[in-house]
Order: structure tokens, then sequence, then C-alpha cells
């Protein structure tokens, strides 16, 4: 079993993080993705948080890209490298342990039998 495998779906991470960070070749993945340009991308769907670039938030709090109705990826084809990779980088928080079991896992929480 991969650490990857103990992903539950819960889609804790895409509907209350919040913190998406995205690079500028993530952005220019997701320009080709959606056929826009660079600057119409990070115009609509990204804002710098006084930190670093990151995805916008919908009013409820879920990234920009989560269809709320399917709790789907709208952009999983081409999502940031960040998202791939979840939670190695993400800030381990109580809440994170709480819902997500790969954050456990990485953690030494959860030994993913
Ligand atoms: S919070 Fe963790 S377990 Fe839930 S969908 Fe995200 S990576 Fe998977
Ligand atoms: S880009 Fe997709 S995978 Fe990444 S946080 Fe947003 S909805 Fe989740």
């Amino acid at each position: 079993m991969t650490g990857g495998d103990l992903c539950e779906g819960c889609d804790f991470c895409c509907s209350s993080l919040g913190v998406c960070p995205v690079n500028e070749n993530d952005i220019s993945k997701i320009g080709r993705f959606l056929h826009k340009k660079y600057d119409a991308v990070k115009e609509e769907f990204v804002i710098f948080d006084g930190v670093g670039l990151i995805l916008k938030s919908q009013s409820n709090g879920a990234c920009v890209f989560l269809n709320n109705l399917t709790k789907k990826c709208l952009i999983y084809a081409c999502r940031p490298q960040a998202c791939q990779t979840f939670p190695e980088k993400a800030k381990i928080t109580f809440s994170l342990l709480k819902k997500c079991r790969l954050a456990r896992y990485i953690s030494n929480l959860d030994t993913g039998e």
C-alpha cells in the first residue's frame, strides 16, 4: 500500500483549507487546459496572500476549482503540484490530522494497515 492509497476522498483538502499554493508552471498548465492565457488565469483564479500565490476560494471556502455538487476537481488533469503531493508540504494542523488519513500517515500516526 502506498501513501496515496490512504486518501479517503473526503474532499476536506479541497473544500476547507483554502490555501492551495500555485507556481508559474501550475498557472501555465491550467491555462493550456482551460484554453486561457497565463495572465487571464492569474487574474481570474489566483491571488497573492502576502506570502505567495494561491488559488482563490469560493464564498463557502472551497477551492475555486472544486465542483460543489460532484465534489470533484474541475482541473484534476492539470491540478497544481501542491495538490498532487498533498499533504507533504502542507501545514499539518490538528484539524487536518483529524480529517485526513494521509496526513496522519505522513505524521506517523497511522501505519497504513
Ligand atoms: S483531506 Fe486527505 S484523505 Fe481527504 S481527500 Fe484530502 S488528501 Fe484525501
Ligand atoms: S485545484 Fe483541484 S485538487 Fe487542488 S485544491 Fe483545488 S479542487 Fe482540490
